[in-house]
């Protein structure tokens, strides 16, 4: 539904306004969005392995406690409206990929 769109747009947008790397990150992987995604959002749904990280998960959560818990709540929380799934999946696995990359460069 709109309202939840919006509500999706603004959680990005304020990320956008607080990090130029996240910003140049979510344009470069929005131009990836495409069917292949949609396909493996869902098929990473059903799938027993967690994508990010490759340890077991249960088949219907998007992703393993780990990864689930080392997100902001509001990200946590668009994972489970059917509405927008793919876009929030896909955020999940963005912010994902932010904090390995920063904890990367924290080493
Ligand atoms: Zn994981």
């Amino acid at each position: 539904m709109k309202r939840q769109k919006d509500r999706h747009q603004q959680i990005v947008e304020e990320k956008m306004r607080r990090s130029p790397r996240y910003r140049q990150a979510y344009r470069k992987t929005l131009e990836k969005i495409d069917r292949a995604f949609v396909r493996q959002a869902y098929q990473d749904l059903k799938s027993g392995k967690c994508f990010p990280c490759g340890r077991r998960k249960k088949s219907g959560q998007s992703l393993c406690k780990s990864c689930y818990f080392s997100l902001p709540p509001k990200t946590r929380n668009a994972l489970y409206k059917p509405e927008g799934y793919v876009a929030a999946y896909h955020l999940a696995l963005l912010e994902i990929d932010c904090q390995k990359r920063s904890k990367q460069r924290a080493r």
